[in-house]
């Protein structure tokens, strides 16, 4: 066996890349290839912040790889038609693939072997790239998946993942592969102004301090909106920038109750992922349906968009989004409920805007989690709303993140931040700030009452 290709997708790394290892080990040459594919386009995942991130990431692999003596190749196309091109002018025998959980990725999997063993080449699709535990490898007596997260995570802490794989010396990649220019993030409009860098290297840095100076501390801070003390590796997750199998070997060994709280949050991740592995479908079409009548209510959400729904906590969180393509969990969560349950907006309608603006935007975790919160997911207690006033009090204590984030209630103190509607006329209306869009119990109640039974 002379020549491999590792297309690689979701796992733009070197380090415990178990695919490229194995090309390595069984081929004397190997084309490390990214296809840009434009049905990914066409789908509306290919996001201003997204396409930057991945510039990032593409850039910094190949790097890794012209140290090792290699390059990337990287072409634009039908991903498969690419795939079989790039074998044929390589002259490979077989093609090594992450297997991941999306529609997207089975389709692009049962295609592409087929076209390749059509041509008499090998499809080889390796596990545990994108997840630390396979979809499908934890099941229940009696259904392909779990559907609730409890019985999962006992399941799922008791597997041992294989041992991460170290990054190769060299690579080399065969002459006469042409390659597409890397792409770059300069040029790309509507960028958020405090995107975070993509990048293996800038994943490992990250994940190195993380573990240094971050985990201990997750289990206490890990809702504290202002204190943002959460691991932010969430991208390089995503892009694959970092293996979750080396992530909870590395966390594990850290040890303490901050890595515990840290490692259930990756089995979240893997429970997302088999649940989506087993049901497609609910990328868009609802796990549980609870037969919702949901309100088209196109300028509360807008408002919610923009982050001018008159709760501070809201909006502070709906600006973070906007500026950074990112958004503290906890802040994922009471905007996510505020408006599917608050204001009655179809989850689809949030989870659309999320995959808009965030950079760590994935099928399985932000449908998934929307769901989650509008209850027609694997949540135990769907019909539960959270007041953003009281959430409000119990995360931002003191109102820092608020402040950090409305400019307009910079100058209020204290928790009198969150409920700027108590504040006397004339200083209310100074702020410049809007009045609130609807009053949260009439919101929880019209909920409760479509909701019943
Ligand atoms: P940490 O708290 O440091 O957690 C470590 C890692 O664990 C994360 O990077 C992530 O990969 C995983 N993780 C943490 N929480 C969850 C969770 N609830 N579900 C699944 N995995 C989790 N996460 C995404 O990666 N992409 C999304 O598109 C996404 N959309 C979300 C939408 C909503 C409405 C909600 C409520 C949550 C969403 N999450 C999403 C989950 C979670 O909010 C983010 O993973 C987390 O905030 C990322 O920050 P971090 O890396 O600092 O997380």
């Amino acid at each position: 066996m002379n020549v491999s290709v590792v297309l690689f997708t979701a796992d733009l790394r070197l380090h415990d890349h178990p695919p490229l290892r194995a090309a390595l080990d069984g081929s004397r040459l190997v084309v490390p290839l990214f296809v840009r594919d434009p049905a990914v386009d066409r789908a509306g995942f290919a996001v201003p912040n997204r396409l930057a991130f991945l510039a990032d990431c593409l850039r910094d692999l190949d790097a890794g790889l012209r140290e090792r003596g290699g390059r990337l190749v990287v072409r634009s196309g039908d991903v498969v038609q690419q795939v079989v091109k790039v074998a044929a002018e390589a002259d490979a025998d077989e093609v090594h693939l992450a297997a991941d959980v999306s529609a997207h990725a089975h389709r692009r999997e049962e295609r592409l072997r087929r076209e390749l063993e059509g041509q008499g080449l090998r499809l080889h699709v390796h596990d545990t790239v994108t997840t630390a535990v396979p979809p499908g490898a934890l099941t229940p007596a009696g259904s392909d998946h779990f559907a609730v997260f409890t019985p999962y995570f006992r399941h799922w802490s008791r597997q041992r993942p294989r041992d991460a794989v170290d990054a190769p010396r060299a690579v080399r990649v065969p002459d006469g592969v042409g390659s597409e220019r890397l792409p770059s993030r300069t040029g790309i409009a509507d960028l958020s102004p405090g995107l975070a860098t993509g990048g293996e290297t800038e994943g490992r840095r990250r994940l190195t301090a993380w573990l240094r100076s971050g985990v201990a501390a997750y289990e206490e801070g890990h809702d504290d909106l202002a204190g943002d003390a959460t691991s932010r590796l969430s991208p390089h997750l995503h892009f694959g920038t970092l293996s979750p199998v080396e992530l909870v070997h590395r966390a594990r060994r850290a040890g303490g109750p901050g890595a515990e709280a840290f490692v259930r949050q990756l089995a979240w991740r893997d429970f997302n992922r088999q649940l989506l592995a087993a049901r497609p479908a609910v990328a868009s079409v609802d796990y549980r349906a609870r037969h919702d009548r949901w309100r088209s209510a196109p300028e509360e959400a807008e408002a919610w968009r923009e982050g001018r729904t008159g709760y501070p906590v809201v909006d502070a969180a709906m600006r973070q989004l906007r500026h950074e393509g990112w958004m503290h969990n906890r802040g994922r969560l009471l905007t996510a409920s505020f408006l599917t349950k608050t204001l009655y907006v179809d989850w689809r309608v949030g989870a659309r805007h999320f995959l808009d603006l965030l950079v760590d935007g994935d099928v399985a975790n932000n449908q998934l989690n929307w769901q989650w919160v509008a209850g027609t997911g694997t949540d135990t207690r769907p019909n539960r709303v959270l007041n953003p006033v009281t959430q409000a009090k119990r995360y931002d204590p003191d109102g820092a993140y608020v402040r950090r984030w409305v400019p307009e209630l910079a100058d209020v103190t204290g928790p009198a931040v969150h409920e700027p509607w108590r504040l006397a006329g004339p200083e209310r209306a100074a702020l410049g700030y809007p009045e609130p869009i609807v009053e949260l119990a009439e919101g929880r109640e019209r909920f409760l009452r479509a909701r019943k039974p």
